[in-house]
């Protein structure tokens, strides 16, 4: 790919086909799909691999509502059905077993309207989603007027029943992380520890021990410092950062790991298969640490242990923090920087960045060896510079 007459000598390393710069989730499946295809690829990660938003322990893989349906949410269902034989493939390669599990999720129904309201998404999931998930389950939104059996939640919360989409799962984030590294390490040369300061015009790009890279195309996959990174070449801030927090438990009673997902009000519990149980998240737009966690996390625990009795004398083993990625244009941004084609972006996933960023990461690779993706328009630079100041 790279136009070696035009380029300084340098060693091989010094000039890959393709720099992917960030080691989150986003650029761990791009160098994963470049090394398919490949590529010498060159990562560089200014920590640890996942060592950003892509660290925790949620792993939730929620589609987006069935109504109103949009090419943004016909991308998502995409991806999250082809989750499933992406991660299963990566388990047999690696011997990693990441915790995937089409567990489904359950959302209370407290209100006449909402119950009103979810009839139409029940309709819209049988028009939307397929029936079933690649490996046979029946995918649905189903409605239930009367309150959940067993003990996974309290039915004084549920007093109109509950709701029941069986298409959502669930992932170990930092096995997947984990995997994806056992999956590229051999082929692709990974620098951590090492922060890309200066992405030049995309053909020099600088390290921060003084190192020059030439790359053939650079792939931005470095979470919410992608938007400061490419700041001074897009001449404005395309994104910021939305701070989240999350707290991990160990039950004192035995319960089922294959339990649905509890969502309700911003609020996320996630049963994992080794007998822990996630709670998440806080969204903070201003916030003076990124890592940090404080009373926020300790009233969403309260609210946990409220609504599952499968939290009941809990002990939290883990408080942690990150921050997602937000692109402008509130959606993934995905594609050449105008003023600078060598440099792709690859960010902005936000919430759901877990159950797309490899679809995003086939779309990236298309960009970086010359094709155009099929991908929804909000997903393209031009609709994100629109958006920005
Ligand atoms: C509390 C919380 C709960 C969440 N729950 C879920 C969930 O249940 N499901 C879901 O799908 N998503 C969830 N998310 C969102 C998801 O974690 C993020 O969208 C995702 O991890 C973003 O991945 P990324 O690769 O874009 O960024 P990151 O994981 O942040 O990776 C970017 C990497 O780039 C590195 N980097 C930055 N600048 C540079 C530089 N200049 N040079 C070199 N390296 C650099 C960083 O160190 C970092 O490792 C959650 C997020 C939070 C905070």
């Amino acid at each position: 790919m790279t136009d070696t007459k035009t380029l300084p000598q340098t060693p091989a390393t010094q000039s890959p086909d393709v720099l992917i710069v960030g080691g989150g989730i986003v650029g761990l499946w791009c160098a994963a799909r470049a090394s398919d295809l490949g590529l010498k690829t060159f990562l560089v990660e200014k920590g640890r691999l996942g060592q950003g938003a892509s660290g925790g322990f949620l792993g939730a893989l929620m589609p987006h509502q069935p109504v109103s349906w949009t090419s943004e949410k016909q991308y998502q269902l995409e991806a999250l059905l082809a989750l499933e034989s992406e991660v299963a493939a990566l388990q047999d390669l690696t011997g990693i077993d990441c915790g995937y599990l089409r567990c489904g999720r359950i959302i209370p129904t407290q209100t006449e309207k909402k119950r009103a309201e979810r009839i139409e998404w029940r309709e819209a999931a049988k028009q939307n989603w397929p029936a079933v998930s690649p490996n046979g389950l029946p995918l649905a939104w189903n409605l239930s007027e009367t309150p959940p059996a067993g003990d996974w939640l309290y039915p004084e919360h549920a007093p109109l029943g509950f709701e029941h989409d069986t298409l959502a799962a669930r992932v170990a984030p930092r096995k997947l992380v984990a995997a994806l590294h056992a999956k590229i390490k051999e082929k692709v040369e990974i620098r951590e520890a090492t922060e890309v300061v200066s992405l030049g015009d995309g053909s020099r790009v600088t390290l921060d021990d003084g190192t020059d890279l030439f790359p053939g195309k650079t792939i931005v996959s470095a979470g919410w410092g992608s938007f400061l990174l490419v700041a001074n070449i897009a001449k404005t801030t395309l994104g910021r950062g939305v701070k989240g927090q999350a707290a991990l438990l160990k039950p004192i009673r035995p319960f089922d790991p294959n339990a649905p997902i509890i969502y309700f009000g911003g609020l996320y519990i996630i049963a994992h298969e080794n007998g822990l149980i996630a709670v998440g998240s806080t969204s903070e737009n201003k916030f003076d640490s990124p890592s940090d966690t404080d009373h926020r996390l300790d009233d969403l625990v309260t609210r946990a242990k409220k609504l599952c009795p499968a939290l009941e004398g809990a002990e939290v083993i883990e408080r942690w923090a990150g921050v997602r990625p937000n692109a402008v244009g509130r959606h993934p941004m995905i594609g050449p920087l105008p003023q600078a084609p060598n440099i792709i972006m690859a960010t902005g996933g936000f919430k759901i960045s877990f159950g797309i960023a490899h679809k995003m990461a086939s779309d990236a690779l298309t960009f970086a060896t010359g094709g155009k993706p099929q991908m929804p328009e909000m997903f393209e630079l031009d609709y994100h510079f629109a958006r920005a100041k």
